[in-house]
């Protein structure tokens, strides 16, 4: 389609980033677009729309970018999910396993409640277990998972397949 050849001309190919064999996908490019990053925001916005989402969680860092736009435009709250420590009042907290070690993700625990419905936006999905981990934060808050969007899924990493189980029959969209 047309939207999807806008955003798949402004994502820049970046090769042995941020190591050896790695496939980078920069979408820098993308937000200096203002055609581009507006689109995005727009189809974005109609995926929060479409799923009653009451508010928006962004997942760090480039979750925020795309997701507070996306909250503007649709009216909705905007949440951020960040990696421990970086929030300052009480916080519910995720650990999920990375290919070496671990890491851990948190939210404000006011700022989810029980009768929200989510829509969960980042940039990529690889793997999958960030947003597994954000899943499992915004059903522990009490609330739930309206969806997950994202600007692109990498199909070879597999992440739908280890997310499909966790969203319950949440629509995941990747544009
Ligand atoms: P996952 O947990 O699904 O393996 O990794 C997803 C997270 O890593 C996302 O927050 C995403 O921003 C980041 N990520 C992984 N690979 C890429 C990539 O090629 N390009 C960009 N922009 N982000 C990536």
């Amino acid at each position: 389609t047309e939207i999807r050849e806008l955003l798949l001309r402004r994502i820049r190919d970046v090769a042995d980033y941020p190591e050896p064999g790695v496939m980078f996908k920069d979408i820098t490019p993308l937000l200096a677009d203002p055609a581009a990053f507006t689109a995005l925001t727009d189809a974005l916005a109609e995926i929060a729309e479409r799923t009653g989402a009451t508010k928006v969680v962004g997942l760090e860092a480039r979750g925020f970018i795309l997701g507070a736009p996306v909250a503007v435009r649709a009216g909705l709250g905007f949440i951020p999910v960040r990696k421990a420590g970086k929030l300052p009042g009480a916080t519910l907290a995720q650990a999920y396993d990375l290919e070496y070690g671990s890491a851990e993700i948190e939210v404000h625990a006011e700022d989810l409640t029980a009768g929200d419905r989510v829509l969960i936006v980042d940039d990529v999905l690889a793997t999958g277990g960030t947003a597994e981990a954000s899943v499992q934060l915004i059903r522990r808050a009490g609330a739930e998972v309206a969806g997950l969007a994202v600007l692109m899924e990498l199909g070879f990493l597999s992440g739908r397949v280890r997310l499909e189980p966790s969203l319950n029959g949440a629509p995941l969209e990747a544009l």
